[in-house]
């Protein structure tokens, strides 16, 4: 057996035609969208998002900026920022970059972002309705995953579902979204770094989603006949050739036994960028007066 691709370039592009029309739309009534994107010290991982945050920005017709701070930026420094992009007019939308310096704790940082800017839904106050299901809009790689996922299951009802990774910005919030319906959510397992038999429980999934940032831990054995696999991962490793390449959680013998399988690149990642610009536009148009 051979898994369907799940093609996330064309689900992109639906997406972005929305996003496209709405952006003009804001730009007729004076008030267009503008996200800001706030990095302390070396891009790293996030220089690929980064890039293509900016690009695809450009191509919807959203304003964008990055402000960079030095790695050497101390906590209150990033706080004072962080306050600054909240209180100005022209941005509507702001997005963290993570991680940041070591010395630097992430969450007072999200902490003192303006809930009706976070892009990514990672306030205290958004994470919160997120929990309650009284959200708007839900952090752009898990509602990503999501939205490629129901393309190959669009009924999850009781489904065994596995997340592997819990952080707050992919696996936890994913978690959230596949549990919000009452009576329709899959029964979902999230495992992490010290669960014990990792194959144990990714080998009963029905769906299952890599978000651990390892190369290939997800191996063939692993996964169940006919599963849906989202491959969230993202990781520049060295190829046999000595040139650097992305590739996914999952190790390519996956396809042979998956029933859906998320390439990498080419799965979550265009989506991931297309629900951020969809996130932008809605708060942009949600915007307090
Ligand atoms: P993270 O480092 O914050 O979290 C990793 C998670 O995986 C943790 O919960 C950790 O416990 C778990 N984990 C690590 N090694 C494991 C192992 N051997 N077995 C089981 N669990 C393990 O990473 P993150 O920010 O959540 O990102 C995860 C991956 O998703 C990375 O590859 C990242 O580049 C990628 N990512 C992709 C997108 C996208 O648009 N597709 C967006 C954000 C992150």
């Amino acid at each position: 057996m051979s898994a369907v691709l799940l093609d996330g370039h064309a689900i992109a592009s639906e997406l972005l035609a929305r996003v496209k029309a709405d952006a003009q739309a804001l730009r007729d009534t004076g008030r267009p969208a503008h996200l800001a994107a706030l990095i302390a010290g070396h891009a790293g991982a996030s220089e690929v998002y980064l890039k293509n945050q900016k690009k695809a920005c450009a191509e919807a017709g959203i304003g964008f900026e990055i402000r960079q701070l030095p790695d050497t930026v101390t906590e209150a420094d990033a706080i004072a920022e962080v306050r600054r992009l909240g209180a100005d007019a022209k941005v509507t939308g702001i997005i963290l970059h993570q991680p940041f310096p070591a010395h630097i704790d992430e969450r007072r940082v999200r902490e003192a972002l303006e809930p009706s800017k976070d892009v990514e839904s990672m306030t205290p106050a958004n994470f919160g309705r997120l929990v309650m299901g009284r959200f708007a809009i839900a952090p752009s790689t898990a509602s990503a995953a999501l939205e490629l996922a129901r393309r190959a299951r669009p009924d999850m009802t009781g489904l065994e579902c596995v997340i592997v990774g819990h952080s707050e910005i992919v696996g936890k919030p994913l978690a959230l979204l596949l549990l919000q319906s009452a009576r329709n959510s899959p029964t979902v397992t999230t495992c992490h770094i010290a669960t014990r038999d990792l194959k144990f429980h990714t080998s009963r999934a029905d769906l299952l989603f890599v978000a651990a940032g390892v190369p290939g831990l997800l191996k063939k054995d692993m996964v169940k006949p006919g599963a849906t696999v989202i491959d969230i991962g993202i990781n520049r490793v060295k190829g046999a050739d000595g040139k650097m390449r992305i590739v996914g959680d999952a190790d390519p013998a996956v396809a042979e036994v998956a029933g859906h399988l998320t390439p990498v690149p080419g799965g979550v990642g265009p989506i991931t960028v297309a629900v951020l610009l969809r996130n932008t536009v809605e708060l942009a148009q949600n915007r307090p007066a």
